[in-house]
């Protein structure tokens, strides 16, 4: 079977046969969207196939992303997805829903959500056999993409702004990937990690440039699909809450929910609702000015993993929002820890960017962009460990005694 039939731009709508592209839109600039085989998956596949399949990972939805089986069945590789979700009904009480889901994406391979863009990137690169891929990272996607590169022994080479969180450039050399840091922005290194991908030759993963990486990104949905959506008849279509940088997870999530309408498996499109820290909002500013003109910013954010001047993905990232009825909403640098916090007494540990999505439903309740019967769900994209130092600041510090019991009543 013809894994995909080729691209559609989304700034202009030209459409590209699979070997004539590689990137953007050459005629605009415009980011690809991946045009799968609707007719042939419709008449071959059925839901009941992809829910009774035995593989616990993205690659179980295998006939509906544009790659083959890359094997490494016995690799980190087949680990990336299936994340769980929860009902926190703490955490419900306290933003005051009926029906709260919580997606954790921090029980991925290199615990975060990016596993699931670099799995898919490693099943293409071995497709074209490209021998080095080279992405521009501000820290997770590149740990995403080493992790995965040292799994199956590709060659791997990262750029990063020297002012990623130590945890996350710990984690990209542990992988052994060829790891440099850009003494500049994220913005900076992902323009270094395009000059040198045309001229090493070198093949690039770099979010929203890429096309495959939002098709990784896309199973997120099929997951909310089968954990949520077939499991529970909601008679209001369910809300999301995505925490937004670049803009490729939300545009991901939005193309995965678009794939499913275009089966035919789906009853009703998700809302979806883009977070943005108020330094970094790119998005939101042109979600608020009502038009799709999408204009730089100079970020400033503790959320490291959303800080981003000029997002590669905006267009989709806003139209995921405008076109299923959802929005974007701001939140400052406070709130997110609170976030934090707030998780945390749920059990569940996340990144400042992760939490951001969390603090976004709170600010929309207050807002009013979402009424207590309105099923929500809320995608955890990264885990805390990955920033100890912004976990710190959203608590307060444990006290510390001598070891004695006297002591101990003390503060007790
Ligand atoms: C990358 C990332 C995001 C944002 O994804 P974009 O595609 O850049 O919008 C959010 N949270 C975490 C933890 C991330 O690593
Ligand atoms: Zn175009």
């Amino acid at each position: 079977m013809n894994k995909y039939i080729g691209y559609r731009c989304s700034k202009c709508g030209e459409e590209y046969p699979p070997k004539e592209v590689f990137y953007l839109c050459p005629s605009d600039g415009g980011v690809l969207d991946v045009i799968l085989d609707y007719e042939e998956i419709r008449t071959a596949i059925k839901p009941e196939n992809m829910i009774s399949s035995k593989e616990n990972s993205i690659w179980r939805y295998l006939p509906l992303l544009p790659v083959n089986d890359p094997g490494y069945a016995d690799t980190p590789l087949h680990s990336v997805g299936c994340t769980p979700v929860y009902q926190p009904s703490r955490l419900t009480d306290e933003i005051g829903l009926e029906k709260l889901w919580v997606k954790d994406e921090s029980s991925n391979p290199s615990a975060s959500f990016k596993d699931r863009a670099s799995a898919l990137l490693i099943a293409r690169a071995k497709e074209i056999d490209a021998d080095v891929i080279v992405t521009a990272s501000t820290g997770n996607a590149g740990a995403a993409l080493a992790g995965m590169a040292a799994a199956v022994g590709q060659k791997a080479v990262i750029f990063a702004p020297k002012s990623a969180p130590k945890a996350k450039i710990a984690q990209l050399l542990v992988f052994g990937a060829r790891v440099i840091l850009v003494d500049g922005s994220y913005d900076d290194a992902v323009e270094l990690a395009v000059q040198a991908s045309d001229e090493f030759g070198w093949y690039c993963r770099n979010t929203g440039y890429n096309p495959f990486t939002a098709e990784g990104k896309k199973t997120a949905s099929f997951e909310i699909w089968e954990q949520v959506l077939l499991q529970e008849k909601l008679d209001k279509p369910l809300s999301i809450f995505v925490s937004v940088g670049d803009g490729n997870i939300i545009s991901g999530i939005h193309k995965g929910f678009k794939d499913l309408a275009e089966f035919g498996w789906l009853e009703q499109m998700p809302r979806i609702f883009g977070v943005q820290s108020e330094g970094s909002s790119a998005i939101a500013n042109a979600f608020d000015a009502k038009n799709e003109d999408i204009r730089p910013v100079s970020a400033k954010t503790l959320a490291d993993s959303i800080s981003v001047d000029m997002p590669s993905d905006g267009l989709r990232a806003l139209r995921a929002a405008t076109e299923t009825n959802g929005a974007y909403i701001r939140v400052n640098d406070e709130s997110i820890l609170e976030g934090i916090a707030s998780l945390g007494q749920s059990g569940i540990f996340a990144e400042p960017a992760a939490a951001t999505a969390l603090s976004g439903l709170v600010k929309a309740r207050e807002l009013g962009l979402i009424a207590s019967s309105d099923p929500t769900l809320v995608m955890v994209t990264g885990s805390g460990l990955k920033d100890v130092q912004s976990a710190s600041r959203a608590v307060s510090a444990a006290p510390i005694i001598s070891p004695t019991i006297e002591a101990l009543k003390e503060v007790l």
